[in-house]
């Protein structure tokens, strides 16, 4: 199959296209011809060795985690799926076994891998997975539409929806509006819950863009304070709900301007690891901060529900064909797009 794979980490030169052998399904997996693969952050730290993704390389890998395509083959005792279905993948792997995963909390589990990081992954024409992975598709739901989604709204799912309760009457604050998460948040707050959402960004551009995709109000954090204008937007209450996945930058402000009952959720650290925590703030306004890392499966089920009924909508910037996986990671590292890349395959 042709492929784009790395067998060094370092810049966007390792990426090699070229020939793998095709994978073999084995009991309980499925065989993917893969139609579109999403490109996410993860993809830049597991090809550059960056954020706990170093590694010793046995075979080469290929990277991508968020793939939609057709059924080529279903291995032994698959009966749940057919040859020519279109399906997602669920790019977390997980036990089934496990507490967390029989808790529903499949993130967490304790054998937990993921496509195109700990095995290989969607820059291919094919990919195996296991069968319990792949999500049929609604019809009118595309590729690369699909293909959009897993990395980016299942984390802002877990936060939002599910463990942060966001609720229509509330006000939600979504940092930095451009990037794949911060798309998926507008969407999902405004979209999914009904939510009054107040976005940041850097350039008016952005700023129209955000707005266009549902962002009530639009900070411009390049010229304007945040916490400022946080406080005029509000009435002076402040925010019911952060997510945040720039991390330290943006911190102070962002968890200053929190209401009473507050929650903040953390899914990125792209500006830095550590800030300061008020204790004092936490427990008197009896607040809430708290990390999540992709989600669970369901999420995923939810987040496609979604999409099929039009409520969100994973919001595409720019198609590359396979052989342009390069290319693609050098726009994604230069930061100047609005929302998601994505490689389409076939
Ligand atoms: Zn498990």
């Amino acid at each position: 199959m042709r492929a784009v794979y790395i067998q060094a980490q370092g810049g966007p030169e390792v990426l090699t296209f070229g020939q793998r052998p095709d994978p073999k399904p084995g009991d309980g997996e499925v065989l993917v011809r893969i139609r579109a693969c999403a490109l996410n952050r993860l993809d830049l730290w597991n090809r550059q060795g960056l954020r706990g993704t170093k590694r010793e390389f046995k075979e080469p890998l290929v990277l991508g985690t968020d793939i939609a395509g057709d059924v080529a083959q279903v291995g032994e005792g698959v009966t749940s799926l057919s040859p020519g279905q279109r399906i997602l993948l669920d790019p977390v792997l997980s036990c089934g076994r496990c507490w967390p995963c029989l808790s529903g909390e499949d993130q967490l589990c304790e054998r937990r891998g993921m496509l195109g990081s700990t095995v290989d992954g969607g820059y291919a024409e094919l990919v195996k997975a296991p069968a319990v992975n792949a999500l049929p598709l609604p019809d009118h739901v595309g590729y690369a539409e699909a293909a959009a989604l897993p990395t980016t709204f299942m984390p802002v799912w877990q936060m939002l929806v599910r463990k942060g309760q966001l609720k229509p009457w509330e006000t939600v604050l979504v940092l930095s509006a451009s990037s794949g998460i911060g798309t998926a948040a507008i969407q999902v707050a405004k979209g999914g819950v009904g939510a009054r959402v107040i976005a940041t960004t850097s350039t008016p551009e952005k700023a129209q863009q955000a707005r266009a995709l549902g962002a009530d109000e639009v900070i411009l954090y390049s010229t304007e304070n945040l916490e400022t204008r946080l406080k005029e937007l509000t009435g002076g209450r402040g925010v019911d709900m952060v997510v945040d996945h720039v991390g330290a930058q943006f911190w102070p402000q962002a968890y200053a301007s929190l209401a009473r009952g507050g929650r903040y959720g953390v899914c990125g650290v792209t500006t830095g690891y550590r800030s300061e925590l008020h204790l004092g703030q936490l427990f008197s306004k009896q607040l809430t901060v708290f990390g999540v890392s992709m989600g669970s499966r369901a999420d995923l089920r939810q987040v496609l529900a979604a999409t099929a009924r039009g409520a969100v909508r994973a919001h595409i910037s720019q198609t590359f064909p396979l052989e342009e996986a390069r290319q693609a990671h050098e726009v994604m590292e230069g930061r100047s797009f609005f929302g998601k890349l994505v490689l389409l395959v076939s």
